[in-house]
């Protein structure tokens, strides 16, 4: 017995036929603007950090340029940003824990 279920809509990225729904923000998307490997539609990938690729970003690192969600940024005044993986080599100014 199969219960597929019908996106009887059309992709809001280009306007045809939605195949997938956006896990992330429930956006019907059609093949071409949806990505299998992350079940996220194209709208969404970009918006996603690019250091774990699992939160939507939340600004970028001054630093390598990369979009991070606020786990993967440490804030350094109201508009900057440094991910952590930068601050790790930059010598770690808020991270003392030493490995
Ligand atoms: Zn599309
Ligand atoms: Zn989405
Ligand atoms: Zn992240
Ligand atoms: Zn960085």
């Amino acid at each position: 017995m199969k219960n597929l279920e019908r996106v009887n809509r059309y992709c809001t990225i280009c306007g045809t036929e939605a195949v997938y729904v956006c896990s992330k923000c429930g956006r019907p998307t059609c093949r071409k603007h949806y990505s299998l490997l992350r079940n996220l539609c194209s709208i969404c990938e970009s918006l996603l950090c690019e250091i774990c690729g699992r939160n939507l970003s939340i600004g970028y690192c001054i630093r390598c340029g990369r979009v991070g969600c606020e786990d993967c940024l440490v804030q350094l005044s109201t508009i900057s940003y440094i991910c952590v993986e930068c601050l790790r080599s930059w010598g770690g100014v808020h991270d003392c824990r030493q490995a």
